[in-house]
């Protein structure tokens, strides 16, 4: 590493929440990070940011390049592998003026030097992670639950109040809600 280098090395800590009800409400852990979203795509900088939306075919959420803070689906964390580097490539052409990114720390590298390398501002903002989980482990937490994958048209493993938990909602209108601290704990961090 390279001498007074700033890498590893955190600048500041500061400790916030959103002051939205309603965006702390439906955010993972206090809304911060959907509020940093929110105030730099008013700014002048930031003309793109991206959000999740859950794919019925899928079964499984997929990344979403949005243009306005209206566009944002307030999902919580999403414990799924998501290849949100090949996504930025891929779209590298529809993203407008500065992007701000959400990812985990394992992929912000190679995430800023592509957006650095097609001249794009970026702001990333990254979280926590004791690890991810693969799409299948979702599956896998639908099984042990006794539910047919191909019948859930949403679902979310946080949000909708604090500490929450997986929220699946089914095709014939039937929600099942289990606390994290159940189930889902097995099987991942939450
Ligand atoms: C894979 C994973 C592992 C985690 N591990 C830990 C942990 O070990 N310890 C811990 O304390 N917390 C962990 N978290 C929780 C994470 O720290 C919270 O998401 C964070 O506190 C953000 O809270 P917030 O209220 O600001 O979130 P929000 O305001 O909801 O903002 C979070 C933003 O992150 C985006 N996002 C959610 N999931 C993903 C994803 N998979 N990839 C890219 N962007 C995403 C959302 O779209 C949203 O824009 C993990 C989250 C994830 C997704």
């Amino acid at each position: 590493m390279r001498e007074n280098s700033n890498i590893n090395k955190a600048l500041a800590y500061y400790i916030g929440y959103s002051t939205d009800d309603l965006i702390r409400y439906k955010a993972s852990s206090g809304g911060i990070g959907t509020s940093i979203i929110k105030y730099l795509l008013s700014t002048s900088e930031y003309d793109t940011s991206m959000t999740f939306v859950y794919d019925k075919e899928k079964c499984g959420y997929i990344p979403k390049l949005i243009y306005d803070f209206n566009e944002i689906n307030i999902c919580g964390s999403v414990y799924q592998d998501i290849d949100i580097f090949s996504f930025l490539k891929e779209n590298i052409s529809s993203i407008k003026n500065g992007i701000i990114v959400t990812c985990m720390p394992c992929q912000v590298q190679g995430i800023r030097s592509v957006l650095d390398r097609n001249n794009i501002n970026n702001f990333i903002i990254s979280f926590c992670c004791s690890g991810q989980t693969t799409l299948e482990g979702t599956w896998l937490c639908y099984r042990y639950m006794g539910i047919d994958k191909s019948q859930v048209i949403n679902m979310q493993y946080r949000g909708n109040g604090w500490p929450s938990g997986i929220q699946i909602e089914l095709f014939d209108g039937k929600k099942i809600y289990k606390n994290k601290f159940s189930i889902a704990k097995r099987f991942f961090y939450l």
